[in-house]
């Protein structure tokens, strides 16, 4: 950041016209980002513009490359965040990474404050034995496979007959759905043909979904653990042994509805028989992953140990293993955010330390003047994404409470920072461009009858992006 900027005594007192616009620079173009953008413009005390930045092509971040394909109901988020984006204001930079393309310290030059909002798109370290043989996915990778999201992998060896997915979440629910229902149910959907191809050659018989603890403790909501079982083939059933509660799971119980509905479910699936005319999905509670199991450095098994509740609502081991006869393991044990060069990362939390919006030089630090953080990466990979509004809403009345302490940047031409990209030979990709690449893949999909069909390749997004 320039050392020759002025502190400035911009205040909500002052007359609009004598009150210069602040310019804050919003880095992640997910929900989180996008609620933390409308905020900041519809202040009533600030004239505020807007630049959210981006690293994909195209704007939405989790919706578009977190939430299933199945989920339609969830993606229809993306049609508020649209309204958003729509708004002047707000001007989307994206195709441009920050720490690549431009640093956070040249980004802090152009701008007044800057919001970080990037989310967590890795895996949590799984660090059982064996975890390392071939076999063994990060549910994270699988979504990243699923979603069409050109960083990640174009194809997904899927010939396991007998499947495990570690971890009974929401991510945990949608890697198993996917691998149970059929590359049919799923080509409705705007999966890419990569995915529709490889899902054609799934040999999954049997999915297994393994939680540690119990009903009460398990972290599904009630209607994804529902529409499970709504597919015509795909089976889903518990062991009834598997339902256990203590003193704990009852108070649990008792004071959330969402706990109560989920054990009720899974109680409803502990009532049927297996049907071998479908796939079977099948969780099972107090199992805890132990070992993988491998052989000439492939999966071959899961050992998992039984453990009951200990009244508290956490469980302990009994000493009784099973060993599981499956050839691939997924582990849904919850995301990590990635690390932005320039900033501080509280490895043990997995995300950017503050105090619940600045961010600080370290655990416990000092605030870094002018830096905020909102969504995952603030809280971490836990909430649905509703939660992210009242987030936003604790970030920006900070920024807000900061104003007169914020530094006047060096450049105050919005057009200094494409100048400055432009001369990197980034190319951007805007919201027009948005609109251009929304209808390709729109134009995509109804030529085969489907609402839309994802372009998964970087450079393809591009293109349509920047189309004349
Ligand atoms: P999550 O809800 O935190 O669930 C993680 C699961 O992994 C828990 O069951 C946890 O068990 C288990 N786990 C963690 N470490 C483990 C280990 N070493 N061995 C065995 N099990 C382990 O995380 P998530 O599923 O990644 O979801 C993240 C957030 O996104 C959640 O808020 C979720 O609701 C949301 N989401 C929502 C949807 C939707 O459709 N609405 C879809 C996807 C994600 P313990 O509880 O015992 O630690």
């Amino acid at each position: 950041m320039s050392d020759t900027s002025q502190p400035h005594s911009d205040s909500a007192d002052a007359p609009a016209a004598e009150r210069r616009r602040l310019r804050v620079a919003v880095i992640g173009a997910g929900p989180a980002g996008i609620y933390a953008s409308d905020l900041l413009i519809n202040n009533q005390d600030h004239d505020v513009q807007v630049d959210l930045f981006e690293k994909m092509p195209a704007p939405f971040g989790l919706i578009r490359y977190g939430v299933a394909p199945d989920h339609p109901r969830i993606k229809g988020i993306v049609k508020s965040l649209h309204r958003v984006l729509d708004k002047e204001g707000i001007r989307l930079i994206a195709n441009v990474e920050i720490g690549k393309d431009i640093t956070l310290d040249e980004l802090q030059d152009y701008y007044d404050a800057v919001v970080i909002s990037t989310g967590a798109t890795k895996d949590r370290d799984f660090d059982l034995p064996g975890a390392d043989a071939e076999g063994v996915h990060g549910a994270a990778e699988f979504v990243g496979f699923y979603d069409g999201n050109p960083l990640f992998e174009r194809d997904w060896d899927l010939s396991a007959k007998n499947v495990a997915v570690i971890g009974v979440g929401n991510v945990g629910l949608d890697a198993s759905r996917i691998l149970a229902k059929s590359a049919e149910e799923l080509h409705v959907t705007e999966i890419p043909d990569n995915v529709y191809e490889a899902l054609k050659r799934n040999q999954a018989e049997k999915i297994h979904v393994f939680g540690r603890r119990g009903p009460a403790q398990t972290k599904f909501t009630p209607q994804e653990l529902k529409e499970l079982d709504h597919s015509e083939n795909v089976h889903v059933i518990v062991d009834p042994e598997d339902i256990d509660y203590d003193e704990a799971s009852e108070t649990a119980r008792a004071n959330a509805k969402a706990t109560d509905q989920v054990c009720q479910i899974l109680e409803g699936y502990a009532m049927r028989d297996e049907d071998p005319s479908k796939r079977t999905l099948q969780i099972h509670l107090f199992e805890s992953p132990v070992e993988v199991l491998t052989n000439d450095g492939k999966v071959v098994g899961l050992r998992t140990e039984r453990t009951e509740l200990d009244g508290t609502g956490q469980v302990r081991g009994t000493g009784t293993t099973t060993d599981w006869p499956v050839e691939a393991i997924y582990t849904a044990i919850g995301y990590r955010s990635d690390v932005l060069p320039g900033l501080p990362f509280d490895d043990q939390l997995g995300v950017i330390p503050n105090d619940g919006g600045h961010v600080l030089a370290n655990a416990g630090g000092e605030a870094i003047t002018g830096v905020y953080v909102t969504g995952w990466i603030k809280r971490g990979p836990i909430g649905l994404i509703g939660n992210t509004k009242s987030d936003a809403k604790q970030t920006t009345d900070m920024l807000f409470a900061d104003v007169a302490k914020l530094s006047t940047p060096e450049h105050s031409d919005p057009d200094a920072i494409l100048a400055l990209l432009e001369s990197r030979d980034v190319t951007v990709t805007t919201w027009d461009g948005w609109y251009r690449l929304d209808e390709a893949e729109r134009a995509a999909g109804e030529a085969e009858g489907r609402e839309r069909k994802k372009f998964v390749e970087w450079d393809e997004m591009v293109d349509a992006a920047t189309a004349q």
